[in-house]
């Protein structure tokens, strides 16, 4: 097995003679769609008849941009994946112009009529959510008559800087230590044993984003300059409002969390120094150490061959179900995984639907460190999410963003809570340690991610960043969030650079739902806690249910309130007893040394 996933389950290769009948299909469906909605037929017929259209040419679709778009996840630059890619972007317009016309068809309705119109109807009723969203939407479409320019300019602006950046990305190659190494090896080395490579591999890191700094900065500028504009087109108030709109979501919850959030801070910043003191340094753990394994100086850190891992994730996981376990030994077995960095693959790891097939493909870079294993456990948890929506129509399998991580996080939070019960206590540290990190990284990393997206796009509306201020920026929210926790002399100015959900067009603020899905997920544990076994089916319904409701509701169903400061504040308190216990083992240590 060389780790590489198999992707035969779109097509047999770019060659294949169904690529060409998919498309050929997809154009039909396009044209019978705008047919049936010029109608003006009876509604009942007429929308359940578009609904049976939508959903199979979003599924041919989602089959297409699948195929292509994980074909250049794994290989950057394949020039037939490229090509695809580009062909389903421009069908992606008539897409995105059919979505407008349905509604607006559906926002000229009178509000009586759509209602009877879906309670007459029990294929309407099953995607009635989604029926009313569209509706909704009808108020943030483009005008008709400039939506298709606007559409294909998108394509050549922002689109076109996304798809360089990741270019870039993958490609870039950094030098260490006489090496030309890729991108995501270096980044791993974060994680390394040995303190002078990770330090090494930080500058080199920052030396190699140097030299695309330029074009990664226009890449930001450009995307960014373009959100502005299409939010007004859209007729939102803001990025951030347009992006609270796609999640489901209200500021109300938005500020409830941020509130509980900066209370914690102080608690995140302790444990930094008290790591930084740990592993030698005086003023903050420097940042290149923020992912420093931590052990008791005698045994080293544990690492896992992938047979180690695959075998820990179905013995722990089985243990919440055991058809999780079966899931994960299918996934591994099928090579659903796409596991070792290359060259020229991309970097980080994503979980993506195979809806088509009702399957999930998964990318990791896995060298073998717990929290490789901890990624594992992530992206294997977006799975089990997709199995859970199988069944469903398309339309409701849209989980937002906030939601979207709920399965990830609880399955990384079982997976952390099962490690920590057997081990001997010479290794409590460095797991607590690794939650930690993570911990660190989904709240107080995030948060600064959203304090520089939003002082990105404040200074966009006047001019285009230079890549000074967008390196002062980076620095400026570093220093809000993490504070005194780190180093000022080692921070990352290049972040803005290194993460990629800056970088996806039409969608900001791609960071604070892993906030909200790192202690909304914790808080789903707490429940699995209380309720044990008898959780089971409540958590794969509630699963099932993340893209047919609004997230408060969504959440109101497991008895939770995310309008509330005070559940936010209970997540992070199961933290800061983490970081209270880490500190007193941390002291032990030190005294005993
Ligand atoms: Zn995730």
């Amino acid at each position: 097995m060389d780790g590489r996933w198999d992707l035969s389950v779109f097509y047999r290769g770019f060659d294949d003679p169904q690529i060409e009948a998919d498309f050929a299909r997809i154009s039909d469906l396009c044209v019978q769609i705008r047919e049936t909605l010029d109608s003006k037929g009876e509604p009942v017929t007429l929308l359940e008849k578009t609904a049976d259209q939508e959903e199979e040419l979003n599924r041919l679709f989602g089959k297409l941009t699948g195929f292509a778009g994980l074909t250049q996840a794994a290989e950057a630059g394949h020039k037939e994946a490229m090509q695809l890619y580009d062909r389903c972007m421009q069908e992606s317009v008539e897409l995105d112009m059919l979505s407008s016309a349905f509604s607006r068809y559906l926002g000229a309705m009178d509000a009586k009529t759509f209602e009877d119109t879906i309670a007459a109807s029990p294929k309407l009723q099953s995607i009635a959510f989604h029926l009313r969203r569209e509706r909704e939407a009808a108020e943030h479409t483009p005008a008709p008559e400039i939506e298709e320019w606007l559409l294909n300019m998108s394509l050549s602006g922002a689109g076109t800087f996304s798809q360089l950046r990741d270019q870039l990305d993958a490609t870039l190659m950094v030098d260490y230590r006489g090496k030309q190494l890729p991108l995501s090896e270096i980044r791993g080395m974060a994680e390394d044993p040995d303190p002078a490579v990770r330090k090494e591999a930080y500058e080199a890191e920052l030396a190699a984003y140097k030299k695309i700094e330029l074009p990664m900065a226009a890449c930001l500028n450009g995307i960014k300059g373009e959100g502005l504009t299409m939010v007004r087109a859209e007729h939102f108030d803001s990025i951030l409002d347009q992006s609270l709109y796609g999640s489901n979501m209200d500021r109300e919850t938005l500020d409830a969390m941020w509130t509980a959030c900066r209370e914690f801070f102080p608690d995140f910043r302790r444990y930094l120094r008290k790591k930084g003191e740990l592993l030698g340094y005086k003023n903050g753990l420097p940042f290149f150490e923020l992912f420093a394994p931590i052990s008791d100086g005698k045994t080293p850190a544990k690492t896992y061959t992938i047979e180690e891992a695959r075998a820990t994730l179905i013995r722990e996981l089985s243990k919440f179900t055991p058809e999780m376990g079966k899931f994960i030994d299918n996934a591994f077995e099928n090579d659903w995984i796409d596991l070792y960095p290359r060259e020229g693959k991309s970097g980080g790891a994503f979980c993506s639907g195979v809806e088509h097939a009702e399957q999930s493909r998964v990318l990791t870079n896995f060298t073998g460190s717990l929290s490789d294993v901890s990624t594992l456990a992530h992206e294997l948890g977006h799975a089990w999410h997709n199995r859970c929506m199988a069944g469903l129509p398309l339309v409701m399998r849209n989980e937002p963003m906030p939601l979207a991580e709920t399965a990830s996080i609880f399955n990384e939070t079982l997976l952390a809570h099962a490690l920590r019960e057997d081990v001997p206590h010479d290794q409590l540290l460095g797991l607590l340690d690794a939650d930690l990190q993570n911990s660190t990284q989904v709240v107080v990393d995030i948060y600064s991610r959203f304090l520089f997206e939003s002082a990105v796009i404040e200074g966009r509306k006047s001019h285009n960043l230079s890549v000074d201020e967008l390196k002062e920026l980076m620095l400026d929210a570093q220093e809000q969030s993490y504070g005194d926790g780190l180093d000022p002399e080692y921070r990352h100015p290049y972040m803005w650079a290194c993460k990629s959900h800056y970088y996806i067009p039409g969608l900001g603020f791609y960071n604070y739902p892993y906030a909200f899905g790192q202690l909304f997920g914790m808080g789903v544990y707490a429940r699995y806690q209380e309720k044990g076994p008898a959780f089971v089916e409540d958590y794969n319904k509630l699963l099932r249910s993340c893209g047919s409701d609004m997230v408060a509701d969504v959440a109101a169903s497991v008895g939770i309130d995310v309008h509330s400061a005070d559940f936010w504040r209970s997540s992070l308190r199961t933290i800061a007893k983490d970081i209270e216990l880490f500190i007193q083992l941390a002291d032990e240590q030190i005294k005993g040394e």
